[in-house]
């Protein structure tokens, strides 16, 4: 596969850690030596311009702020959870999502943060203990094993599945395009359909979990397959448990590919247009849709 380099226009985002530092602090700390602006969906979101190095500022190295992306903090603002639940983040480190849903829960209630990955889990130990969080608890694991009726889930009311993906939305962008189409590389659609059947898979588990009552999916790929496809094959299913898609952002512009009726409550980025190609998706239990929701 062909890259280009990441795109030099992207603005530096930075997420505030609202567990040790408020939104107003850091934009006047950040103020005093960049542009920076608050972002107009994220709450908790600043933007600064493209080129600028926070890697070394004190804010990013004492965890109250973290360089994350605007589409990826999108995510755990999509699923709201409220202080005092229970959380499940299905597929989690490096942990960025992770400390955000900690964040936007004030440090109460209990998140449950799974990782098959062994040499991953480091990783997200370093995130946790850096953003201050005291109320995750790491599991080692296989998200697929672990057993919705288990006792440890049964209060589980939020789960954010972020799974593995082919990450084709994100910096380097592919230039597969240039290739000739008979270079079409074979093993990247036979992973992309492994990809695919996973997430299928962990889609599914997790709208199975009995409590529950908000699932968001998210990828950083642009692919069809990865993205609405999943959400058609678990469409029957959610319905059985009493879930419909809700829109995330109803103001933001970008919607799903038209593939299904019902795809507009779906949420894209594009890897030019919004500087990374992202995904996301929302399930709320119809009992539990709040007014801004409908
Ligand atoms: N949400 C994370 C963040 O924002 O920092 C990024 C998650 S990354 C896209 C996907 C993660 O899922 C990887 O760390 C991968 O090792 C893990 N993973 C893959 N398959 C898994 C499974 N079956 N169970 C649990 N974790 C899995």
């Amino acid at each position: 596969a062909l890259y280009q380099p990441a795109d030099v226009s992207k603005p530096c985002c930075v997420r505030v850690n609202t567990l040790k530092s408020d939104v107003d602090c850091a934009l006047r700390e950040l103020g005093k030596q960049f542009t920076v602006r608050k972002d107009d969906i994220v709450p908790d979101l600043l933007i600064l311009p493209p080129h600028t190095d926070l890697h070394n500022h004190p804010l990013v190295l004492n965890g109250s702020a973290f360089l994350q992306g605007k589409a990826s903090s999108m995510v755990a603002a999509v699923l709201a959870p409220k202080p005092g639940w229970e959380v499940l983040d299905a597929c989690s480190a490096p942990g960025n999502k992770t400390v955000h849903l900690a964040a936007l829960m004030g440090g109460k209630g209990k998140i449950i943060a799974c990782e098959l990955n062994k040499d991953r889990i480091k990783r997200l130990e370093d995130t946790v203990r850096l953003s201050g969080a005291t109320n995750i608890e790491i599991r080692h694991g296989d998200f697929l094993n672990l057993n919705p009726r288990d006792s440890s889930f049964s209060k589980i009311r939020a789960i954010l599945l972020d799974p593995s993906c082919s990450g084709s939305g994100t910096a380097a962008q592919r230039l597969d395009h240039l290739l000739p189409s008979h270079a079409t590389d074979v093993t990247d659609t036979e992973r992309l359909n492994k990809l695919s059947a996973f997430q299928k898979k962990a889609l599914a588990h997790a709208l199975s979990f009995p409590a529950v009552e908000r699932v968001v999916y998210s990828t950083c790929s642009v692919n069809q397959i990865e993205n609405e496809d999943v959400i058609i094959s678990v469409l029957p299913l959610a319905a059985s448990h009493g879930f419909q898609l809700v829109t995330p952002f109803p103001q933001w512009h970008r919607r799903g590919l038209p593939v299904f009726e019902g795809s507009e409550h779906l949420l894209r980025t594009d890897p030019i247009e919004d500087h990374e190609g992202f995904f996301i998706a929302l399930f709320v239990k119809k009992s539990s849709i709040n007014d801004s929701e409908e």
